[in-house]
């Protein structure tokens, strides 16, 4: 059973672009899209592009295409691999939507690094139309939360993902985003957490007059590169203290499949083994 949970959002995250955004421009539609904007939710609104592609006559094979090209950082796709040939439980946090996250990650041979995929609904209709829906139902009554758009609360998703693997036992959990719902997210992490926001993007901005309200560990980064070698850092510290742990009487020669950098005094760990160099 994982210890470590590592939970990513996916756009500006995962990917270096927001996937609605590249779908919208990259097949034509950002004016409509813009014009649009001030009317209507993000979510309601890209359920209302997919139909307009679609009477422009863009086939759902069109949009996979599209999305097959939105950038994601080598290293990003390593550090994944990673953690999951590690022994992580990975899942993804998102406000895109099933297709273009399950697209993108099969595209590069990352989908089966992940248990879980929590985003907004996607289907094809009658008229073979990708649709996308709430997360949220807007049947039901609002979530209440004011950071989150009304169709998504991450910190409510960040709950539901606690409560579900408490049987398993304690956890650790890990948080990679660059939004102001990543930051909803992180008020639900706990002292040991890491909390590993963008630095420089609006979660950033949050947190920066709003840091006492956090009590995990943060850990911010800039790019795949950054991202890579802080959560490798730190899936090598927690795994080197976890073995320390179970062996105190003597130094043990620690297998790091990670990165080969020393760990950091801004790491969160005491009674450290040598880290292989
Ligand atoms: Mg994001
Ligand atoms: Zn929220």
């Amino acid at each position: 059973m994982a210890r470590v949970v590592v939970l990513f959002d996916f756009d500006k995250t995962m990917i270096d672009c927001d996937s609605d955004n590249w779908i919208v421009d990259e097949l034509g539609v950002t004016e409509l899209f813009t014009q649009l904007l001030p009317t209507l939710p993000w979510n309601s609104l890209m359920d209302r592009m997919l139909m307009e592609l679609h009477s422009q006559g863009k086939t759902i094979e069109d949009i996979a295409e599209c999305l097959k090209k939105a950038p994601l950082n080598p290293r990003i796709i390593s550090s994944i691999k990673s953690a999951h040939a590690s022994g992580c439980d990975l899942r993804i946090v998102s406000d895109a939507n099933v297709f273009f996250i399950k697209t993108i990650l099969e595209h590069h041979g990352l989908l089966n690094c992940f248990s879980e995929i929590n985003t907004n609904p996607s289907f094809i209709d009658k008229e073979g139309r990708l649709r996308v829906l709430p997360y949220h139902d807007f049947n039901s009554p609002p979530h209440g939360c004011t950071i989150c758009p009304p169709n998504m609360c991450k910190g409510l998703i960040m709950e539901k993902i606690r409560a579900s693997v408490s049987a398993e036992g304690k956890k650790q959990f890990i948080y990679l985003g660059d939004g102001a719902a990543d930051f909803c997210a992180g008020l639900k992490l706990e002292g040991g957490d890491v909390l590993m926001p963008r630095k420089n993007f609006p979660i950033w901005e949050i947190i920066s007059t709003n840091q006492r309200l956090l009590t995990a560990n943060i850990h911010e980064w800039n790019n795949g590169e950054d991202l890579e070698t802080t959560l490798l850092k730190l899936l090598n510290s927690i795994f080197t203290e976890e073995k320390c742990s179970v062996r105190t009487d003597q130094l043990v020669e620690v297998n790091c499949k990670f990165l080969t950098s020393s760990i950091t005094t801004h790491d969160t760990f005491s009674n450290a083994l040598p880290v292989p160099r």
